[in-house]
């Protein structure tokens, strides 16, 4: 399988979106109209053909070996956006806890703690939670995701957050608006910057 690895090259400075026509540096008409939390959110592959498959398996811990492969790969994608010396701490897109109880295990916790060892920084599972009860944001229009997503998030541990600079892993980014949601928490929790770091990235169509 050949991997579909993201263009690292242009696009936007905030969501990576490539729009054709344009070069150099600028932020989407996405990103414009709705400025998600996060500072710039970076994807390795993208969430397509055979390689959405292998996503998926690993989504539903079912293929745990490719952890490294896997981490191996985010860190050169975030390596080429942003300078990830600078990240202060490593964090998890916290999963719902119902799905938790399903697989005992989170793969964005395995990707973080991967990552984190890679890059020489701490990583911390403790520091974000969702709250409220959990809809599945696969069911929603994407307006409904971002709302939904806002405010499904909260810090729980903010003297690992204030004025830091937050690396947060995740292992599929569709919108972004989960990203956001839990950007949104860490800002208001003190955060300095947060970028963002998913395995697989929904392929756009504009
Ligand atoms: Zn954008």
């Amino acid at each position: 399988m050949s991997i579909p690895f993201v263009s690292q090259e242009g696009g936007c400075k905030v969501c990576g979106r490539g729009v054709e026509g344009y070069e150099g540096e600028y932020v989407c008409e996405k990103c414009r109209e709705r400025a998600p939390f996060f500072d710039v959110a970076v994807g390795a592959v993208d969430f397509a053909g055979e390689m959405r498959e292998t996503v998926l398996r690993y989504k539903d811990a079912k293929a745990l070996w490719l952890t490294e492969d896997f981490a191996d790969w985010m860190e050169a994608a975030g390596r080429s956006r942003i300078d990830v010396s600078l990240a202060d701490i490593v964090l998890p897109v916290p999963s719902t806890l119902m799905r938790r109880i399903d697989r005992g295990v989170n793969p964005a916790v395995c990707l973080a703690q991967a990552l984190a060892r890679r890059i020489g920084r701490s990583f911390r599972g403790d520091v974000l939670r969702r709250v409220g009860a959990p809809k599945k944001q696969a069911n929603l229009s994407e307006d409904e995701r971002w709302e939904n997503a806002e405010d499904s998030f909260a810090v729980i541990r903010p003297e690992f957050v204030k004025g830091r600079t937050i690396l947060l892993v995740d292992d599929i980014q569709t919108t972004g608006a989960t990203l956001s949601g839990c950007a949104k928490a860490l800002k208001m929790a003190g955060a300095w910057r947060v970028w963002c770091i998913s395995l697989a990235r929904a392929v756009w169509n504009s």
